[in-house]
């Protein structure tokens, strides 16, 4: 028997969330079985245990949406008994059961081997929020983005995509800009790596004009809502926002402006669906030139007792850095 949180529908149409017993038989299909050392917590997985969040596909569930351990037993010969893998996106945490579990079965096809210079704890103290900053960033300089263009806005900065993606850019030699609501945070961004912090509501702030004055060369924005049409608006001529979130909200009204007249791109950034091949090579990356130097200073443990405070935490926007899931098979 082993531990699991499942969110379940009650009578009345709200859903609760409990830690609850398990055994092997409750898992879904899937080749490899998985004793899980560590998951985090995500945006996501705060959404998962809402009744009105729209991630979960079924009930019950396992939310967690990633996942690290050691694999037990495996029907895929890409894989071994005793191999260390990674698992981010696709069903996981969503419409299979996911990594707040002590034990997990997923499909072969969803995990990546750990790469070598990473251990299974700092695998998920970057997790889901570490990848897709990874990926924007990839995004970005695949597009043309070159430290000379200028500096770089990261909106959320202190949330999890945001202050992973303030250290990798900063470690590639950009100059950040930082964007924040948490005015106590300011130092912990400028260790990040930060040249320059700035208040996320003055960054919002709507003004009736169709461009501002240039500023950002490109942004990682995972914050959307009325940032991101703020934000666009200041990019420089030729510039790009890599946009991952709605931690500020879903609607996006802008003009055309910014790109009939600046040539200003919006990327769009899926880290669930994103081919194996490129995952296996950004997390390769990870694990060497672009690994956060301050990875596991920046990272706060939780067990499954103490996981419902922190998915509440990370829905009211109070979450800096990351939190990552000990679930004990290291
Ligand atoms: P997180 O740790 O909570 O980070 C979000 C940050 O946004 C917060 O720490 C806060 O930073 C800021 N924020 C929160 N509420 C806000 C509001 N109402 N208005 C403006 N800013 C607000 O969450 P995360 O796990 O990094 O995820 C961030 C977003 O990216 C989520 O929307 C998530 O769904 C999305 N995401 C998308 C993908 C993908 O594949 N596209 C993958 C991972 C995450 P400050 O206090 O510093 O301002």
């Amino acid at each position: 028997r082993f531990r699991a949180l499942v969110v379940e529908r009650t009578a009345d149409g709200g859903v609760a969330a409990a830690v609850r017993e398990r055994t092997t038989d409750d898992l879904p299909e899937g080749e490899l079985l998985v004793r899980v050392a560590y998951s985090s917590v995500n945006y996501k997985d705060g959404l998962a245990i809402r009744p009105d969040g729209k991630i979960l596909t079924r009930y019950p569930m396992v939310p967690g949406i990633d996942l690290a351990g050691v694999v037990v037993a495996s029907e895929d010969d890409r894989f071994r008994p005793g191999d260390r893998i990674l698992a981010t996106g696709y069903g996981l945490g969503v419409s299979h059961e996911g990594g707040f579990s002590e034990w997990a079965r997923l499909p072969a096809d969803w995990a990546v081997p750990l790469p070598e210079g990473m251990t299974l704890k700092e695998g998920m103290a970057l997790g889901t929020a570490g990848f897709t900053a990874a990926l924007s960033v990839h995004r970005l300089l695949e597009w043309g983005l070159t430290p000379e263009r200028g500096p770089v806005l990261v909106t959320g900065a202190t949330g999890g995509v945001g202050s992973m993606a303030v250290a990798i850019l900063a470690r590639l030699g950009f100059t950040v800009v930082a964007s924040t609501g948490k005015t106590e945070a300011h130092d912990f961004l400028r260790r990040l790596g930060a040249s320059e912090v700035l208040d996320r509501e003055a960054v919002a702030a709507e003004s009736r004009k169709a461009l501002e004055k240039e500023r950002w060369a490109a942004a990682v924005d995972p914050v959307g809502g009325r940032t991101t049409p703020s934000v666009l608006k200041a990019i420089r001529y030729g510039g790009a926002i890599a946009l991952s979130g709605l931690a500020g909200g879903s609607a996006l009204e802008t003009t055309v402006f910014p790109f009939i007249l600046r040539g200003v791109s919006l990327l769009g950034i899926d880290s669930v669906y994103c081919p194996m091949s490129l995952r296996e090579e950004l997390w390769r990356r990870l694990a060497g030139p672009w690994k956060p130097p301050e990875l596991l200073a920046m990272t706060r443990e939780v067990g499954l007792d103490g996981l419902i405070d922190a998915l509440e935490a990370i829905l009211r926007g109070a979450v800096q850095g990351r939190i990552v899931v000990r679930l004990g098979g290291e």
